[in-house]
């Protein structure tokens, strides 16, 4: 059975931890290998190597850091086969929908090598007499991230790229539950020039994340995961003075209006709701079905359920692969047991779906319920697995009303073809990612992704120029160059006559 490493100062780094955790596929239910969980120790040691090599990496023209950013580009694309099938066979997600999910993440190298544009800094001249003032935006030190397990490659790219063309060195703590990924990318951006130290890769579990949030020598923490966790992190990174941003969980809604283009927004929550078997945290879970549209909506959505094609993710024909764990399959089960329980009605039920060769996989079959309610818990919790709930609403006020009063607001989506509707949804819905017609509107690289509410703690959101923000810390220079004229000192403050 192969044994997953940290990646510390360009190499593969043992630590001096006995702990282990299992790597199965998930597809066939089957541990493929153990992963280092790493102890304290192993965390500051590598930070104390992350320290040392951003000497020298943050004083590197950001031209030449673009230059790594560029190599590792090409590098990706060229071993992109491989990492999606790393992605499909620890995450089981299927091989074009992980190939896709790299792609989002490769997005983010290819706005990291315009580094030099983005730093450029502002200038004035004559903001007093003869006094000119400039801002620059400068590297923080060494910075860490901790990531989910439903994407292994893009979520960690949405971190180290910026973080490392803004001129800071970089710990990741990946999932691990599939931390071969993030293995492989520190390799690819070593081999793209990166000075060994510069990008670091501790594996772990809570102990790795403890001591990330107490080591004094880490400057920002960027966080993606559940929202308890994520609070937990914002929470002791501000108390240990660290900058932070934690992205949490979600439950978002699609609202249905009675005009839009029923088939098209019938296909849009499908892929939305049941791609990557709901493991997303922008996957729709909610439909708003408004004024009467509902019963046509329950019987197209019920028709494509309930032929949805689950199996392994390296089939070609599977639309849809398995769970990360067989924890996860019985919650996400229970969810479906309680929503039934609460009332609910349970138009497809995917609970025991039973794939021939791959019995001991953690699948399930695409479940829908109508009729859900919002006291309900399978309305106010996240599920984080194929199951969509129908909620009736009257009008288009009540549908936002929902949106608005939910705990999480990551994203939302409405399909109408009224511009009067969607253009009052996107200026008043309380969340931070808005799709019109659009079932998952994630932001390209050079925007940023974020959420409101509790799917979000902290100000700056991932990637883009609120990355280039929340990676870079700003100074502002004012200054004269006096000759001949010796000024009295002054008492009051100055202004401008
Ligand atoms: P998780 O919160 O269980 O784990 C995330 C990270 O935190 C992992 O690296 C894990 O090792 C670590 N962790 C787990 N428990 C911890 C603890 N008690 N103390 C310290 N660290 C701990 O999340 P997950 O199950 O890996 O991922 C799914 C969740 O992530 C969902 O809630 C999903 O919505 C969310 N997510 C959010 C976004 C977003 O952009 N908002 C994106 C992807 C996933």
């Amino acid at each position: 059975m192969s044994l997953i490493q940290h990646f510390v100062n360009g190499k593969s780094y043992k630590g001096n931890s006995n702990r282990k955790g299992k790597v199965f596929n998930p597809a066939t239910g089957e541990q493929e290998s153990e992963v280092i969980l790493g102890s304290k120790e192993d965390l500051n040691n590598t930070v104390n190597i992350a320290r040392k090599a951003f000497e020298s990496w943050s004083a590197k023209p950001p031209l030449q850091r673009a230059r790594v950013m560029f190599k590792f580009k090409e590098l990706i694309e060229r071993n992109s086969e491989e990492i999606a099938k790393l992605i499909v066979s620890e995450h089981g997600k299927v091989y074009e929908d992980a190939k896709g999910s790299l792609t989002r993440g490769l997005e983010v190298v290819e706005f990291a090598c315009g580094i030099p544009q983005m730093l450029k800094g502002e200038f004035t001249e004559n903001v007093g007499s003869e006094v000119d003032s400039w801002s620059i935006r400068q590297p923080l030190g060494v910075c860490a991230g901790i990531t989910p397990f439903n994407f292994p490659a893009m979520v960690p790219m949405w971190m180290f790229p910026m973080a490392i063309a803004c001129g800071n060195s970089f710990i990741l703590k990946p999932s691990e539950k599939d931390p071969s990924c993030s293995f492989k990318l520190a390799e690819l951006l070593s081999e793209a020039g990166l000075p060994d130290g510069v990008l670091n890769v501790v594996n772990g579990d809570k102990e790795v994340v403890d001591a990330i949030l107490e080591n004094k020598d880490i400057q920002a923490v960027s966080f993606v995961g559940s929202t308890p966790i994520a609070k937990y992190i914002y929470e002791n990174a501000a108390h240990n003075e660290k900058r932070v941003q934690a992205l949490g969980g979600a439950k978002n809604h699609c609202v249905v209006m009675p005009d839009c283009d029923l088939d098209q927004a019938v296909n849009g929550l499908m892929g939305a709701a049941y791609g990557s078997a709901g493991e997303r945290c922008m996957a729709q879970s909610v439909a708003v079905a408004v004024g009467d549209i509902g019963d046509r909506l329950v019987d197209k959505l019920s028709k494509k359920v309930e032929v949805l094609k689950v199996g392994p993710g390296m089939d070609k024909n599977s639309e849809m692969g398995p769970l990360i764990t067989k924890e996860h399959l019985e919650k996400v089960r229970g969810y479906v047991d309680i929503g039934v329980k609460e009332g609910a009605k349970l138009v497809v039920d995917g609970r025991n779906l039973k794939l021939q060769g791959y019995e001991k996989g953690f699948f399930i079959g695409g479940c829908l319920f109508d009729n859900v309610k919002k006291d309900m818990r399978i309305y106010k919790e996240e599920i984080f697995g194929p199951v969509l709930s129908v909620v009736r609403a009257k009008d288009f006020e009540e549908a936002s009303k929902l949106v608005n009063d939910h705990e999480y607001g990551n994203g939302v989506s409405i399909f109408t073809r009224d511009g009067d509707a969607a253009r009052t949804f996107s200026s008043k819905i309380k969340v931070g990612m808005v799709g019109i017609n659009i079932p998952i509107p994630v932001p390209m690289a050079f925007h940023s992704f974020g959420g409101w509410k509790r799917s979000l703690f902290g100000d700056q959101h991932m990637h883009g120029p609120e990355g280039v923000r929340f990676y870079t810390k700003l100074k502002t220079i004012t200054s004269r160059w006096p000759s001949g004229i010796r000024s009295n000192p002054e008492f009051v403050m100055p202004t401008m006559k």
